[in-house]
């Protein structure tokens, strides 16, 4: 029987886990993950008030982890996290279509209702994308993660052009 997890998973309780605390430490501290792959590419990360203008990448859910992806490459994925400032940095193309600046993300508004839809489900068939209805996210429930893809593109150039 697989296990059942409540709740979905966030930076915030995946990091701690592994002790590394808080988002800035978990990401841009001396082991953190942006900090170590932007000091492999040579790239120096921009500060974190450095944050483009547009509207936020929503986060989506997949395998019961809450994720943001790039909107231009969709190669690199990162845990959403609750605490910290909620800004997201591409690992693969540093956010080179924004001028290098960080990108705002955000939770879905229905987030509480797409994380009910999906519970009691096994892990890795809790999912959720951009622009699924409630009905929706309840009949993938029980399959596996689609690739975010094109789809998720589409929801997010929507989101872009102001239509929900
Ligand atoms: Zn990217």
């Amino acid at each position: 029987m697989p296990v059942i997890y409540r709740g979905a998973v966030t930076g915030d309780g995946y990091y701690q886990a592994l002790g590394f605390g808080p988002w800035d430490n978990a990401l841009l501290g001396p082991i953190g993950y942006l900090s170590r792959i932007a000091a492999l590419a040579n790239v120096v990360l921009p500060p974190i008030t450095d944050v483009a203008p547009g509207p936020a990448i929503l986060a989506h859910l997949s395998n019961n982890q809450w994720l943001v992806a790039c909107p231009d490459c969709m190669r690199d994925y990162q845990l959403a996290w609750d605490g910290g400032p909620k800004v997201y940095l591409c690992a693969y193309d540093w956010n080179a279509a924004v001028g290098g600046r960080w990108r705002r993300y955000a939770f879905p508004p229905a987030r509480a209702a797409i994380e009910a839809a999906v519970e009691g489900v096994p892990q890795a068939q809790r999912n959720w994308l951009p622009g699924w209805s409630p009905a929706r996210t309840q009949l993938e429930a029980g399959n596996a993660a689609p690739s975010p893809g094109e789809e998720y593109r589409h929801a997010l150039r929507e989101r872009a052009l102001g239509r929900p």
